[in-house]
């Protein structure tokens, strides 16, 4: 039998994806889904279970029956400005489901955590803005978001030492992107993402874009993001999964590609690939957003042996644009996805 896996938000946009490379790969996927902001038809590969993180009953019931091994943990909130507004709700879904998440795999015996993490870790830390992020480089987060997710590092490192967990925390930069069979990509509600939002203004079915600041210390005056597509994200998940590490050992690992993309290099790849230019204006900075956040990807070479092999940002948003615009692509989550915004 294959080795089951439980992945939490894998109806979500990276959860989903890691669930196909994990069913792709050998693994029997288990998606643990509360669906407050996934899709159930994203979850197409392995067992669904319907349910939230913070009940801890209905996961121990999910990893007994499926005799889960180990886990791979996305569940959770993710908007940045969303975190600012309200931190409270952060805490709650991200740091308290993370504590009953923990509790629940230590009375079960799983051993074994991929944790989702984020590059919202580090904050601007008087980094310039050209500079790449070593995993040890100073932790000050720029919103209740990044706070949560470095929480959760130090309450995860601390189960490892506490009783021989062991864990790999992803620090994400930003995910984007859509797999290329189609059948899964992104889809949030609302959307808040640069590039889909950028691809539904070319579009010409959303707002014109606002790109939040242009007066940040980088070269075109706009924010750096390390771009990373989303089918090189998920099989960092499965190879961190895989990677021989003892008992009670803590890895937090970038996941990124070395380059930084600014927004407005982002607005002119979207026209490329639309061959429709992006209108856009320039608005205000955005609350919790730090000028640059570009990976140092050295250590995911060297501990996991990954890196990102489909991320031209051309790719990336060539991929987005055909999962936005192709009625032939998105059989899984396109419904959804649809009611949201009229198809082209
Ligand atoms: N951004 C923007 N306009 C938008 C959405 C995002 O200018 O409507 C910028 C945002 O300030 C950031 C970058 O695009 O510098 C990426 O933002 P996104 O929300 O996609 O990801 P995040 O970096 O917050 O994880």
């Amino acid at each position: 039998t294959k080795p089951a896996v439980l992945v939490t938000g894998g109806a979500g946009y990276i959860g989903a994806h890691t669930a196909k490379a994990l069913h792709e790969l050998g693994f029997f996927p288990v998606v643990y889904d509360s669906l407050s902001s996934g899709f159930r038809e994203a979850a197409r590969w392995g067992a669904f279970v319907h349910g939230d993180i913070r009940d801890g009953r209905t996961l121990g019931e999910a990893l007994a029956a499926h005799n889960v091994k180990a886990v791979i943990h996305f569940a959770g909130l993710i908007e940045v400005g969303r975190s600012v507004a309200r931190p409270d709700l952060f805490w709650d879904h991200n740091v308290s489901g993370t504590v009953s998440l923990l509790s629940t795999m230590r009375e079960h015996g799983v051993g074994r955590l991929v944790f989702s993490s984020s590059a919202a870790v580090y904050g601007q830390a008087g980094r310039s803005a050209l500079e790449t992020i070593p995993e040890s480089a100073p932790k000050a987060p720029a919103s209740p978001y990044g706070d949560t997710k470095l929480a959760c590092e130090w309450l995860i490192e601390a189960q490892c030492r506490a009783y021989g967990l062991t864990a790999v925390a992803l620090r994400y930069f930003n995910a984007a992107g859509a797999d290329p069979s189609g059948q899964i990509g992104e889809a949030h509600e609302p959307e808040t993402h640069l590039i889909p939002l950028a691809i539904a203004a070319a579009l010409g079915d959303g707002k014109p874009l606002t790109v939040f600041g242009d007066d940040f210390g980088t070269p075109d005056g706009t924010c750096l993001r390390d771009y990373i597509h989303v089918t090189d994200l998920a099989a960092a998940h499965v190879a961190a999964l895989n990677v021989d590490l003892p008992a009670a050992a803590f890895e937090p690992v970038n996941v990124g590609t070395g380059e930084g993309r600014s927004v407005l290099q982002v607005v002119e790849a979207v026209g490329r690939a639309a061959g429709r230019a992006v209108p856009y204006s320039v608005g205000a900075r955005r609350a919790g957003d730090p000028p640059s956040l570009v990976a140092d990807p050295s250590r995911a070479r060297a501990l996991l042996g990954w890196s990102a092999k489909h991320s031209s940002l051309d790719q990336i948003v060539s991929e987005a644009l055909r999962w936005e615009r192709d009625p032939m692509y998105g059989a899984g989550v396109r419904g959804s996805a649809g009611r949201r915004k009229p198809k082209v």
